[in-house]
């Protein structure tokens, strides 16, 4: 079996990275059928399309700045930035830490000044290609959210991407027309169920009649600009219906990906992560490592929290390490700080057990450590959320 794995590892790490190249480049290639269901007059988004054009966009998002710094050992500015400008949430999903994290907080904000600084600083900056106006939160509580697009689009260089991600209760025709209207180019409706039943235990809190009637009504609108994502968590108690819920929503983008322990801080994510066999995970952690070399969330990603506090891994929801606060601070200095850099020197040495956030990540566990790390390390029990 070693020897097996001694000889596979370099052809499967290999194939990945030709893979992922390839991947990454999609929307380059003279590929015409590559155009998005949704948003397709909209330059930035219209190759966009479908499981592959959401992998792309991934790659694009992540792999530019680990290869740059691998090199260069160079300055970064982050290539998506996440804010925080509202810190509340009207569901208590079963993938998401919110109701004993974030919930649990006081609800605030972000005051217009804050968010207009952290536009001006991102629209300055050719890198940063994609703008999220929400992070551990639902964007649509937030009454200002088109004001806010508004303002972004209106500054930002014509390549920048302002995208959301929503639960979708809120998007009633009115308000996506709105949206719209305001500039969002993209847009991802978290479903994560194929009926009513199982809706009602994944996605708690939330009403199936009124998110369907908002995706049936959406679908009569003209999509031309804004590209549509309906994403699917799986986990143990949804995995089985994947397939309807791939035939049902063919007129929307798809894409779907496993329940992650958010660093740990996922109560019982033991009981709801899909195992697989030894040797699938085995594959991943081949893969996974040579298409990473390092976490890409600290080489790629910023979270801004509605204070202008911003943590080291927006994968993080118990927000263990503010490295920075963006009202004192440019993005640009925070993401560059002493602290970042020495983060990003512990990954590339594999040393993730020595940052508290990563020690428990499953993003790290599943995918990043190589595997004579974990063998070493004897860390193959269940991660505990
Ligand atoms: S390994 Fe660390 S940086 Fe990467 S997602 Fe997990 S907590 Fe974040």
């Amino acid at each position: 079996m070693r020897l097996i794995e001694f000889l596979l590892s370099p052809l499967i790490g290999f194939i990945a990275e030709v893979l992922t190249n390839l991947w990454m480049n999609l929307e380059k290639l003279p590929l015409p059928f590559l155009v998005s269901r949704t948003g397709y007059a909209n330059p930035r988004v219209r190759r966009i399309s479908g499981w592959t054009g959401y992998w792309a966009h991934t790659f694009r998002l992540t792999i530019p700045n680990i290869r740059k710094w691998m090199k260069t050992r160079g300055d970064l500015f982050p290539l998506v930035i996440q804010v925080q400008t509202i810190n509340r949430c009207n569901a208590a999903c079963d993938f998401c830490p919110y109701p004993y994290t974030v919930h649990l907080q006081d609800k605030r904000v972000m005051d217009d000044d804050l968010y207009s600084k952290i536009v001006d600083e991102c629209v300055r900056e050719p890198g940063l290609l994609d703008f999220v106006p929400m992070s551990k939160n639902e964007p649509l509580l937030d009454v200002k959210m088109e004001e806010r697009i508004r303002e972004f689009r209106s500054k930002a260089q014509p390549h920048q991407i302002v995208e959301l991600v929503t639960n979708g209760s809120a998007l009633t025709p009115v308000r996506a027309k709105r949206l719209m209207d305001a500039g969002l180019d993209m847009i991802t409706v978290s479903i994560s169920a194929a009926n009513e039943e199982t809706y009602n235990k994944v996605m708690v809190g939330l009403s199936w009649k009124q998110v369907m009637g908002n995706l049936e009504a959406l679908s009569r609108e003209n999509l031309a600009k804004m590209n549509v994502y309906l994403r699917f968590i799986k986990e143990q108690g949804n995995r089985k219906e994947l397939s309807v819920f791939r035939k049902r929503w063919k007129l929307y983008n798809l894409f779907n990906f496993n329940v992650n322990n958010r660093a740990g801080a996922l109560r019982g994510y033991e009981m709801k992560v899909i195992q697989h066999g030894d040797m699938i995970e085995r594959l991943k952690h081949m893969a996974g490592s040579r298409i990473y070399p390092a976490c890409p969330y600290v080489f790629s990603s910023m979270h801004i929290l509605e204070n202008g506090d911003v943590t080291m891994c927006l994968n993080d929801w118990a927000d263990r390490e503010v490295i920075g606060n963006v009202r004192t601070q440019t993005i640009r200095e925070i993401y560059n700080s002493p602290r970042m850099k020495e983060v990003r020197e512990l990954m590339v040495q594999g040393r993730y057990e020595e940052i508290e956030a990563c020690s428990g990540c499953s993003f790290y566990h599943e995918w990043l450590k190589p595997l004579e790390v974990r063998e070493r390390l004897e860390l193959a029990e269940p991660i505990t959320g």
